[in-house]
């Protein structure tokens, strides 16, 4: 990416230009390569998901439920009657390619959940792990840097960074277009 005139030029990896008034860097940690400023440590986190079942006894109106703790544990069903259960972060960015650490933090939630569901079965239809970052205050980095004046970042660290996405993208735009939006200070990069 080069800066020109107003605005800036990318160059593909297949040889192609495309100009832009501005670019926005949607791409998660990898973008910590091209920024001064830390944008968070990056970790392994572990997830699965259970078949469908017939009954969520003793799980209080199916509410998402969240721990403070660290490593923390979540769970939530979702709209075809399955739970996700995820946690058992490692401070490691690449420990979750080991196939026997991921089968120790599986059952590590599947003993979780059983202590907290006694009387629900949990049987494992997927498992998944992967990187994230995340930030010292738990929010995303969006907006602007200083040495990047004609690109805008999105980058939805952390256990929300979903959300954080959808937030990306409305303010974004707003900063674009001059519009005021009140999240934006909540996420810029020099809070
Ligand atoms: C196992 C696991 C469970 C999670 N559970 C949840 C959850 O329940 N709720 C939640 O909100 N969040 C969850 N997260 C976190 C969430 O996935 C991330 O916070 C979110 O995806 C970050 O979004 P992002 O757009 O910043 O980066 P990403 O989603 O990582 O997207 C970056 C994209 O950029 C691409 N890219 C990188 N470099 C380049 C390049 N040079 N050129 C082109 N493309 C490039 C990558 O391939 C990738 O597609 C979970 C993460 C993991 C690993």
């Amino acid at each position: 990416m080069e800066s020109s005139g107003g605005g800036v030029v990318l160059h593909t990896a297949s040889g192609f230009r495309i100009s832009g008034q501005r670019v926005v860097f949607a791409t998660g940690y990898e973008s910590q390569q091209y920024l001064k400023q830390n944008v968070g440590a990056l970790k392994s986190t572990f997830a699965l998901i259970r078949e469908p079942c017939d009954s969520f006894e003793g799980w209080p109106d199916r509410s998402l439920i969240w721990e403070s703790a660290r490593p923390y544990f979540y769970l939530r069903t979702t709209s075809d009657e399955r739970a996700i259960i995820g946690g058992e972060d490692v401070p490691y960015a690449t420990a979750h390619k080991s196939e026997q650490l991921i089968a120790r933090k599986i059952q590590k939630l599947q003993h979780r959940f059983a202590d907290m569901f006694p009387r629900l079965d949990l049987e494992v239809s997927y498992t998944w792990a992967g990187t994230f970052g995340e930030t010292e205050d738990g929010l995303a980095y969006i907006g602007q840097t200083p040495e990047f004046p004609h690109a805008y970042f999105a980058l939805g660290s952390g256990g929300n960074g979903i959300t954080f996405c959808v937030i990306a993208a409305k303010i974004i735009t707003d900063l674009h277009l001059g519009r005021p939006n009140s999240g934006a200070n909540i996420f810029r990069f020099d809070r």
